[in-house]
């Protein structure tokens, strides 16, 4: 039997990502439909998981 790997889909689009061999845990991979940055959270042989990317705080500058 084949194991196809599980490809994660952006969760805001459903469209599937191309997993990269270089993705590492911790990689921010950018929705190539709608431009959203997810962060890989799981990367194994079997499985890549993705969540949304944590929003990088913008700096008011108060
Ligand atoms: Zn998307």
């Amino acid at each position: 039997m084949t194991t196809a790997i599980e490809t994660p889909k952006c969760l805001v689009c459903d469209t599937e990502f191309e997993v990269q061999d270089d993705w590492e845990k911790g990689e921010i991979a950018e929705c190539g439909a709608c431009g959203q940055e997810h962060e890989v959270v799981e990367k194994t042989d079997a499985a890549v998981r993705v969540e949304l990317a944590p929003e990088v705080e913008e700096d008011w500058g108060e």
